[in-house]
């Protein structure tokens, strides 16, 4: 009896089928992915943006248009992937389908980047009353297993993000910038003032976030900020995968 119901929590908890191939799945760590889409999660290595990591058609520029006409607060900002196929999926299963445990698999994809010399790691943070909704921010929990994996330390309430704002998407992007600009600050007194930043999130996509961020930590004093994402979503540059340059995704 005991064994018929712990098989079937099991099976709950680690449902058999992986959702990208469709194929049966043991792995548990991973959990539903099977390990052999799990290990195709390919980091992107195509010619980009040097300072803010955007995908670009070709290695001719080594800057995007955006970084040469108005440079980010932050160093550098890179990411592990493109946002596609099985990578695409567990960040939308850890954000949407609250599967709490992808966490740990996705923050070891950041570990396994070169993880620039930072004193503190800041997840991207979510409104108190979206947080509330989410029940979790995707970003932090990522954050808090690379703190973990690192060693360096987590700070999760030094940047505080003060304005809700609606979804960006269909914005002009000046108006976007001028929302994303007032919707973050840090706190005084803490920890920040004088160190350097690693910012995480799980995807980006125009980038104005983290710009927003990195603006923020500069104005509250930080003396550098770098910043990681899972994933690079690239809808201004390519309508679409079938566009992507061979070799590149
Ligand atoms: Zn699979
Ligand atoms: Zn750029």
């Amino acid at each position: 009896m005991f064994r018929i119901l712990a098989n079937r929590i099991l099976d709950l908890l680690f449902p058999e089928t992986c959702p990208s191939c469709n194929g049966p799945s043991q792995a548990h760590r991973t959990a539903p992915f099977c390990n052999t889409c799990w290990a195709g999660i390919q980091p992107y290595e195509g010619p980009m943006c040097r300072v803010c990591g955007l995908p670009l058609p070709s290695s001719y520029a080594d800057r995007c248009a955006e970084c040469t006409a108005d440079p980010p607060e932050y160093e550098t900002h890179r990411s592990f992937g493109l946002y596609d196929g099985t990578l695409r999926e567990a960040i939308h299963r850890l954000k949407y389908g609250k599967l709490r445990r992808l966490a740990p698999p996705l923050a070891d994809l950041l570990f396994a980047m070169d993880i620039p010399d930072v004193d503190y790691i800041v997840p991207v943070p979510l409104h108190p009353s979206r947080l509330k909704q989410r029940e979790f921010n995707q970003a932090g929990l990522v954050a808090r297993h690379l703190s973990r994996r690192t060693g360096i330390p987590l700070d999760l309430l030094s940047l505080e993000k003060v304005t809700n704002t609606p979804p960006q998407v269909g914005l002009p992007r000046r108006q976007r910038l001028a929302n994303e600009r007032k919707a973050f600050r840090v706190l005084e007194g803490g920890p920040l003032k004088g160190r350097r930043v690693l910012l995480v999130d799980d995807v980006a996509t125009t980038g104005a976030t983290l710009r927003a961020c990195a603006r923020a930590l500069a104005a509250g004093g930080t003396a550098l900020v770098e910043a990681v994402t899972l994933a690079r979503s690239t809808p201004d540059v390519w309508s679409g995968r079938k566009t992507i340059p061979e070799g590149v995704a």
